[in-house]
């Protein structure tokens, strides 16, 4: 393994999400402070957003005061921020090419550039897969970067304000919002929904107090929600969003979607006010143009088990836009922030042999077991390790359980301290304001 001499290295790591912000807070602490590497990081966004708490940003229940600013935490941790749409890599001169990046008046933030590195992280995350449905990309929103959870949110109050001043119309007697994808995004938005609903009865929107008006359902193409866990949690969740008055519709598969309607491959018509898409995902397009790099099922970026990038290895890739074998399953690992977060602590130390040139070791993943929001006090939790097999759990002590993982990760990037002091501060606040973003 050949490193261009530079002093000190260029680590570039691309996507500030749950996998790239925090790796580069792990290495602005190890090689940045010994100055053994010059650490970058790259995103589109000024902001971090938590993306598992993404579905609470999009029906208000969190403020974009709890967003982490990239510019500050760079200069608290003493690594470089750059502002910039990552577009494509020169890999004979190691240069990493960023798009500008305007306002909202299309003035440039941050212009065309390029940037070197002798080690580049790609950590670019997901995006929604509408697998070529037809109305998808014209009448569904989705849910995937920050923009989109602040136009839901929008879209919701403004519905719910319509509906209130009677701007909706005699026609619209009831709202019908449809959910496609019966996964963890789709669960928990559901949820969390019709809770923000029953808030919103108490805080001005009157007509929401009537429990028949608003219709929410998920539409899931296979036989049960959560089909990827274990059958217990998706049984405890199906019966907490019947208690929440969720309707589900499995074995349903949505052949297209109108401005006002969703068509099933049954023949059914689902009348639709908003739609929802969140039903599996894929990699960001700008993979699709990195023809030297290779890639694997839903465009991800294949990785050798030392999350090397199977072409280059200075190139490593890491969370949701990762295709990495997971032996235990002889299948590759699921885009969860789980992963993201196990990779970037494991690749702290991997990046750290690299550069000194002593052996790779291969990456091995620790399925702990998973947690569903519904609701801001409920949870199912299906938690796994040696000792004590699969053991599943409700109610208040899984919902606290899924808050941690929120800390967790707050205290890898902020610090324990401040970690303590922002999750105190964010409960206070929560008691003297409204619970629901009303603007
Ligand atoms: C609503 C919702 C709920 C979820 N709940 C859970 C859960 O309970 N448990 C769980 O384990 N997982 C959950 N997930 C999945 C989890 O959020 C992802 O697996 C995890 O965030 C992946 O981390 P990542 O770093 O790969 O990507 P992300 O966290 O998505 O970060 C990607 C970063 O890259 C940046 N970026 C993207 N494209 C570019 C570009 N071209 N140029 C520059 N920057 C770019 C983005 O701005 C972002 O900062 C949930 C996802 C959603 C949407």
């Amino acid at each position: 393994m050949t490193l261009r001499k530079t002093n000190p290295p260029r680590i570039v790591i691309v996507g500030a999400g749950a996998a790239g912000l925090n790796l580069a807070t792990r290495l602005s602490r190890s090689l940045g402070r010994k100055k053994a590497a010059e650490i970058t990081l790259v995103d589109e966004n000024l902001t971090h957003m938590w993306k598992p708490s993404l579905h609470e940003y999009s029906v208000g229940t969190k403020g974009s005061d709890e967003e982490i600013s990239l510019l500050e935490h760079s200069h608290r941790n003493r690594y470089n921020f750059r502002l910039g749409r990552f577009a494509g890599i020169d890999r004979d001169r190691c240069m990493v090419q960023l798009d500008p990046v305007n306002d909202l008046h299309n003035r440039p933030l941050a212009p065309l550039r390029s940037l070197p590195y002798d080690i580049l992280v790609l950590a670019i995350g997901s995006r929604s897969n509408d697998f070529g449905t037809p109305g998808i990309k014209e009448h569904c929103l989705m849910l995937d970067t920050p923009t989109q959870a602040k136009r839901l949110q929008s879209e919701l109050l403004n519905l719910f304000l319509r509906l209130e001043t009677g701007a909706l119309g005699k026609d619209h007697s009831t709202i019908n919002i449809n959910i496609v994808g019966g996964g963890a995004t789709g669960v928990e938005l559901a949820a969390e929904l019709r809770e923000a609903t029953e808030q919103l009865a108490h805080n001005g929107i009157d007509r929401l107090r009537d429990p028949g008006i608003v219709h929410i359902r998920i539409i899931e193409a296979a036989p049960r929600v959560l089909a990827a866990l274990p059958e217990k949690v998706s049984k405890k969740v199906t019966r907490h969003l019947g208690e929440l008055s969720v309707a589900v519709s499995v074995n349903a598969r949505v052949q297209h979607v109108t401005s006002q309607e969703v068509h099933l491959a049954d023949g059914t018509i689902l009348p639709s006010t908003l739609t929802i898409w969140a039903a599996g995902i894929k990699a960001p397009e700008v993979v699709g143009t990195l023809s030297t790099l290779e890639t694997g099922s839903l465009g991800r970026l294949k990785v050798r088990p030392t999350l090397q990038s199977t072409h280059d290895e200075k190139i490593y890739v890491i969370g949701d836009c990762a295709e990495c074998f997971w032996p235990e399953k002889d299948g590759f690992l699921p885009p969860r922030a789980q992963v993201a977060t196990q990779q970037a602590e494991f690749l702290e130390a991997q990046l750290t042999a690299h550069l000194a040139g002593k052996p790779l070791r291969n990456f091995h993943y620790i399925d702990r077991g998973s947690l569903v929001a519904i609701s801001q006090e409920g949870a199912v939790a299906a938690l796994m390790g040696k000792a004590i097999g699969t053991v599943t759990f409700e109610g208040w002590l899984a919902r606290r359980a899924y808050n941690y993982l929120h800390f967790q990760h707050l205290s890898s990037v902020q610090g324990w301290l401040r970690a303590v002091v922002l999750t105190a501060l964010g409960k206070a606040m929560r008691r003297v304001r409204p619970r629901l973003k009303l603007h």
